[in-house]
């Protein structure tokens, strides 16, 4: 008569245990206010960095897991991280902050106003489009924001690139570093830091980290080509405030919260230790 009594018992613990959510330790937020600045290292008071800003629609509340908690479908067994302002860290000085913001975030704002009335436009387009911008200070934004949003992890390349990018210590065209953008229509803010992949048919591989808010994606990697994508590289420019023509490829509108972040044929992705999430408006 015992038996079934230690077996109702014991199920109904397993059950617990089984609907019982942890934080997620790959994104859990980290308490206090002061700290070392991820751009420029001073230690100071930590002011709030959104990632990217709040002006293209990186606004109201969001809830976030982790990349790998997210592609293995195991977000039932987490807490959500909760971003009731837009996607934001505590990870940079205030100086570093303003100065992104008077500078490199005013062009992410207009390159993604350009690409929000290109898309939204009744004109039949072709699959390449030429569209003006200020290529440095985009691409010194991506890096930056890459950067910025990890209040968890090491550093990654990516980040000690950005750091001698914001101290002067490096001009973005000698930065070995390649960069993408894209079409993005996904309904999901995607962060993936640190990614290697491996080609094993043909070869090659290499490293990347990716940002992505509708209606633009952006990739930082080291090689010129990712997923057949071809890098704007050759449109940087001496001076960071120069505009410049870029080609846009309108053809791949790409929907996929994970890509290009997931293996494809012959390929494996390896996974550094740099934090990464995908998040969702609440
Ligand atoms: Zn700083």
């Amino acid at each position: 008569m015992t038996i079934p009594q230690g077996r109702s018992v014991r199920s109904e613990l397993i059950g617990f245990e089984r609907t019982k959510k942890i934080a997620d330790p790959a994104i859990e937020p980290v308490r206090g206010k002061v700290g070392q600045c991820r751009l420029c290292g001073k230690r100071s008071l930590l002011t709030s960095s959104h990632v990217l800003p709040r002006a293209v629609g990186n606004s109201g509340p969001w809830f976030a897991h982790s990349y790998t908690t997210f592609l293995g479908g195991h977000q039932n067994n987490f807490t959500r991280r909760r971003f009731p302002n837009g996607i934001e860290f505590f990870t940079t000085c205030s100086d570093c902050n303003n100065s992104i913001g008077s500078l490199e975030d005013k062009s992410v704002l207009e390159f993604y106003q350009t690409i929000e009335g290109v898309l939204n436009s009744p004109l039949r387009l072709p699959p390449t489009l030429i569209i003006k911008t200020k290529l440095n200070r985009l691409y010194r934004a991506i890096i930056f924001h890459l950067s910025t949003a990890n209040d968890k992890s090491p550093d990654a390349a990516l980040d000690n690139v950005a750091k001698k990018l914001r101290l002067n210590e490096l001009h973005i065209t000698k930065a070995r570093l390649y960069f993408f953008a894209w079409p993005y229509i996904g309904d999901k803010h995607v962060i993936v830091r640190d990614f290697a992949w491996t080609n094993m048919k043909d070869h090659y591989g290499g490293y990347a980290h990716v940002l992505k808010l509708a209606p633009l994606g952006f990739a930082v990697g080291d090689t010129p080509k990712f997923k057949g994508m071809t890098s704007l590289n050759p449109y940087l420019t001496a001076t960071d405030d120069e505009y410049v023509e870029i080609p846009f490829d309108l053809f791949r509108k790409e929907s996929d919260d994970a890509w290009p972040a997931v293996p494809s044929d012959w390929e494996a992705i390896l996974r550094g230790d740099s934090m990464g999430m995908i998040s969702q408006r609440n």
